[in-house]
């Protein structure tokens, strides 16, 4: 039976594996899903059967039949309520439901084996699950009402808050193993999760809401870590490889999203680079300021460009204006024109947003540059079509020092022949503040829902 269940875990190994090299290409990634989930089902399969639960305990069947079912039916309804543009809220409370599962984990196994006895291996292990995991779940709290704009609890001095926080874990850790018998196992652990659940807090809302991406991928990789933990616990080693997955590729997403917003995770964790919950917005940017462009006449624009770039932005997963988009790009095609889409790394509201809509819409990923490769060559494109997007043009991170985006890199459209911004009116992006692009010379405004602005374009352009 062992040489099954080593064979099954051999083979779920293979599929995360597989399942991940699948996801990293937008075109295949519904099918790592696909593989990832069959995996996974294989690994809770041949684990049930190897401990042959529910051959000597009846109700340990039950049970597993039951929180399986409850988990399907919960994961299945949030899938389904939360829209592709409220994903890193649902992402989020995913994280937090994985730390408060390690809590419990560890709280339950600490209490069955005891502490005092426990060898130091197993100890550490499950003080860190508690402590990283309990983090974890309120940290994911706060992210996930963080980015809903819901989180409106003014905590003061956090980083004061979060080193007392520390100092009560490591104090409450020294005194129950110098004091045996100072309280019970089970206040000890319980009490031991509710403060760090306090450091979670103090810790995510002193991140800076402009870098919300940075602190969800950390918190991802957080949760990774305390699986691995759990699989340590358990001996079970599927368990370990999965966290091990989740955790290191979410420290390599995290890195990538620092990069791409010119953080260092140090300043991003203290609060220092940004401001410190969600921006508040500023209002909306002077309407007298920017010159609207009418359909039509982006039409005749692109219908003389040679050479167009596509900058897509979260307006453009509000309006699901992808699919139009693709319409608009075959038919310069037609007429000659090349087109670039160009993606900004934390454009939209989750890691590979904007790839994730492009793939949706079969937009061949040959179209697709690297900001980084088209930059320096921004004055190639006729015209750039800003559609929906608004921080990740904002030249404000070049040049204001005291922007919260400062030293972001930008998609520099500015430097394109023309540029004409897709938007519904002169709200502020993400990060609550202006745009200096909207009132530059060589930039226009079409404004109105980015679908309907595109249809409409396309229908002129067809005329001409
Ligand atoms: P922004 O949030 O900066 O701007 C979005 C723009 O879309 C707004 O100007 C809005 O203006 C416009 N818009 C909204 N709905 C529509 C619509 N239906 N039709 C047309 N336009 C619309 O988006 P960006 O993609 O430029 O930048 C992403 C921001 O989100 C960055 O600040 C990033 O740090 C942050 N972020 C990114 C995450 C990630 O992982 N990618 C996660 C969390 C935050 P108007 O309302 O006037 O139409």
């Amino acid at each position: 039976m062992i040489g099954i269940l080593n064979f099954s875990f051999l083979a779920s190994a293979i599929g995360f594996i597989l399942g991940l090299k699948l996801m990293s290409a937008p075109k295949n990634a519904k099918s790592g899903n696909i593989v990832t989930a069959i995996s996974m089902g294989i690994a809770i399969l041949s684990t049930t059967i190897a401990y042959k639960i529910g051959i000597d305990n009846f109700q340990n069947l039950i049970i597993l039949v039951l929180v399986l079912g409850i988990g399907t039916f919960i994961g299945r309804f949030l899938a389904y309520k939360y829209q592709m543009t409220e994903m890193p809220e649902l992402v989020s409370l995913f994280n937090a439901l994985g730390g408060l599962c390690a809590v419990i984990i560890a709280i339950n196994e600490g209490i069955i084996v005891g502490l005092i006895n426990s060898s130091s291996m197993n100890l550490t292990v499950l003080l860190l699950s508690i402590v990283l995991g309990a983090a974890s779940f309120s940290g994911s709290i706060v992210a996930y009402l963080k980015l809903g704009g819901k989180f409106k609890l003014k905590l003061g001095n956090t980083k004061l808050w979060s080193n007392i926080s520390v100092l009560l874990i490591i104090g409450l850790i020294v005194s129950f193993f110098v004091l045996t018998n100072f309280i019970g196992v089970a206040t000890f652990l319980l009490l031991l999760s509710v403060i760090a659940m306090l450091y979670g807090v103090f810790f995510a809302s002193a991140v800076g809401g402009a870098d919300m991406p940075v602190l969800i991928s950390l918190l991802n990789a957080v949760t990774g870590v305390v699986t691995a933990f759990s699989g340590l616990l358990f001996e079970s080693p599927i368990m370990l490889l999965g966290g091990i997955f989740v955790g290191s590729t979410g420290v390599f997403l995290t890195v990538q999203m620092c990069n791409a917003m010119n953080r260092s995770l140090l300043k991003v964790l203290s609060g220092q680079s940004s401001t410190g919950n969600i921006p508040t917005k500023t209002g909306e940017q002077d309407v007298a300021l920017v010159t609207p462009m009418p359909a039509s006449q982006l039409a005749s624009v692109l219908a003389y460009s040679e050479n167009v770039a596509i900058i897509p932005g979260f307006g453009m997963a509000v309006a699901q204006a992808q699919k139009i988009c693709f319409e608009l790009q075959s038919k310069l095609q037609e007429q000659g024109t090349t087109v670039k889409y160009i993606i900004h790394p934390v454009a939209g509201r989750m890691p590979g947003h904007m790839n994730v809509l492009l793939a949706e819409a079969n937009i061949d990923y040959d179209h697709i540059v690297d900001m980084n490769d088209v930059n320096d060559n921004m004055n190639q494109f006729d015209m750039a079509l800003v559609i929906g997007a608004n921080d990740v043009v904002n030249p404000a991170a070049l040049t204001n020092p005291n922007s919260p985006i400062y030293g972001m890199p930008i998609i520099k459209a500015f430097e394109a022949k023309q540029v004409c911004v897709l938007k519904r009116g002169m709200s502020t992006g993400y990060s609550g503040i202006e745009n200096p692009l909207f009132e530059k010379t060589n930039c226009k405004l079409l404004f109105g829902d980015a679908k309907e602005s595109l249809q409409a374009v396309l229908n002129e352009l067809k005329k001409i």
